[in-house]
């Protein structure tokens, strides 16, 4: 499949042809990418800024890309929740679903917090994350919209966390669309939000 790789620091990204991803855990979701959207994150990678430098989280080579619309391929056999042809984005907080944190409901302050895109990313054909960091979108928003999703995470974890309850140990940053729902955008505001409805209550 294509991918695009920062292979090495310096400028640029290559467009390669890699293996597809497979399936490895039985709680993994294999997905097919269908927008990725381009975070200033990534441009500071792709320029080789100081900050791209410096960061301690980014191991290269990877793919990188985290703003992503996706749609369910293949899932692990231990997977409940998602299904081939269900619409995804993820949440770009990777948590680990083991640590006390995860355990006890706050995997947003996961110890072992990995960064979507810094060691692996969607900017490729097909990506596979764990279920618990996946979260489902209503019909009636568009691809492009959900692209966007995921960089409203931080902003309504705060609101989140006042509206409802988390789960533990499930998908902990799949909180934006109840946020945007309840409190927000006038175009995201008519949607159910069903996975996170179903979760959060
Ligand atoms: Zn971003
Ligand atoms: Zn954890």
């Amino acid at each position: 499949m294509k991918a695009l790789v920062k292979e090495r620091p310096g400028p640029g990204l290559s467009l390669l042809d890699i293996e597809r991803p497979q399936i490895k855990n039985p709680d993994d979701v294999l997905f097919k990418v269908e927008y990725c959207g381009i975070c200033v994150g990534e441009v500071k990678v792709y320029d080789w800024s100081e900050w791209a430098a410096s960061d301690s989280t980014l191991e290269l080579p990877t793919v990188l890309g985290h703003e992503v619309a996706a749609v369910v391929a293949e899932v692990g056999s231990g997977v409940a929740d998602f299904k081939p042809g269900d619409r995804i984005t993820v949440d770009v907080f990777i948590n680990c679903g083991r640590c006390y944190q995860c355990r006890t409901g706050h995997s947003n302050v996961c110890a072992n917090r990995e960064i979507y895109g810094k060691r692996r990313g969607s900017y490729a054909e097909y990506a596979v994350l764990p279920e618990r960091v996946l979260c489902k979108v209503p019909d009636d928003i568009s691809m492009e919209e959900v692209a966007l999703l995921p960089t409203g995470e931080p902003g309504c974890g705060g609101t989140r966390r006042r509206a409802s309850a988390p789960r533990p140990g499930r998908c902990g940053g799949s909180h934006w669309l109840p946020a945007y729902r309840n409190y927000g955008s006038s175009n995201l505001g008519g949607s159910k939000g069903e996975c996170c409805l179903n979760r959060y209550g």
